[in-house]
């Protein structure tokens, strides 16, 4: 606290990401990276174009970047919006489709980043109890509001809602915005990009950080009718001229132009994925669907809390949550490699058999 502050920091809970450890050797499962690293393709441009050139500006609307990702999906460049990782484009959302009058609803159990947002912006929010299955039911939402954000799959539980559920949502929540959170969508999920020609209130934001196995680098980008771009740019364009600098855009670019690798890498952790939930199951585990690069789990008599920190003095670690206290017994396993999956599962069997 200091009286120098603004009166809107006295209030703010900032996010709490999973930990990034400092120690090496360790089984990293708790952020839902990627276990396969970017494209080859992808790492040779970042050091082709690290050259005199970073002493310039970056292109200030990352167009290159923008047309790539508009030919991929087949739609406009003006129905594209990038910014430094999905984080920064959902934060810009928030503010720049959000705030209206009547609250703003997102499930009870998702994102935790949604309700720090709308503390930073004074938004108003309300939400909506997943069901005893820890579904989203898209019906519940149907009261008037100023906007929906959830993520499909959602997160920590990983469970999917299919595009006709969306879909009849949309027909019916026709006057505020909507985001769809597809930051796992490419892990199993149906994604709605499709819809937005139909529906001009559905934004859909995606990130590079999970399957495209580039967290580090920091990119994401939202699709939409132009309307909602155009008030994303003039938010950035309000905020920061170059959130996207010199590497990422090249990065970006290259990670489009080689999609075999993409979906190669993709499959494999679906395929790990299906595998371990599997194997879990067999050691009294009950597991929540996933359509996500990562499962949700309980044991069924072994308290979460203790496997994860028993997990975590043989070198492996995975999240949990504290809050609500209906999700903490359950563990989030981010799926990685099949021998980093083999040495997490025989490390479960050595924990539940002492
Ligand atoms: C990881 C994540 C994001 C943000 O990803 P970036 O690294 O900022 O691109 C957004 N939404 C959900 C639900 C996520 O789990």
């Amino acid at each position: 606290m200091s009286k120098f502050w603004s009166k809107v920091v006295h209030g703010l809970t900032p996010y709490i990401p999973g930990e990034q450890p400092k120690l090496n050797n360790l089984i990293k499962l708790n952020t839902n990276e990627n276990p396969y690293g970017p494209s080859p393709k992808v790492i040779a441009a970042i050091q082709e174009f690290a050259d005199d050139n970073l002493r310039l500006y970056p292109d200030p609307n990352s167009e290159a970047l923008k047309k790539s990702i508009a030919d991929y999906f087949n739609v406009k460049a003006n129905q594209v919006f990038v910014g430094n990782g999905s984080d920064e484009v959902l934060a810009i959302a928030f503010q720049a489709l959000l705030k209206h009058h009547a609250p703003i609803l997102f499930p009870d159990i998702t994102y935790s980043f949604y309700p720090v947002y709308c503390k930073l912006y004074e938004i108003d929010f309300k939400t909506i109890p997943l069901n005893d299955s820890f579904e989203i039911v898209l019906n519940d939402y149907l009261m008037p509001n100023g906007g929906v954000i959830f993520p499909n799959p959602n997160a920590p539980t990983g469970i999917p809602l299919t595009l006709k559920k969306i879909e009849a949502f949309l027909d019916k929540n026709i006057d505020s915005v909507v985001i769809v959170d597809e930051a796992y969508v490419d892990f199993g999920t149906e994604s709605v990009i499709s819809l937005i020609e139909k529906y001009k209130n559905l934004l859909v934001t995606h990130s590079f950080s999970k399957s495209r196995s580039l967290a580090g680098l920091r990119l994401g980008y939202a699709i939409g009718h132009p309307d909602l771009i155009e008030a994303l740019i003039r938010v950035k364009d309000s905020f920061n001229s170059y959130p996207i600098d010199r590497l990422g855009l090249i990065a970006g670019i290259e990670s489009f132009k080689d999609d075999s690798y993409f979906k190669n890498t993709c499959h494999k952790v679906i395929k790990t994925k299906l595998n371990f939930i599997e194997k879990l199951k067999a050691l009294n585990f009950s597991v929540l669907p996933s359509g996500a690069n990562f499962v949700f789990a309980q044991h069924t008599s072994l308290d979460g809390k203790i496997i994860v920190s028993k997990l975590r003095d043989y070198g492996i670690v995975v999240r949990r949550f504290d809050n609500p206290i209906r999700i903490s017994s359950y563990i989030r396993f981010t799926i990685g490699s099949d021998e980093e999956m083999q040495v997490l599962l025989e490390t479960l069997k050595l924990i539940l058999s002492t």
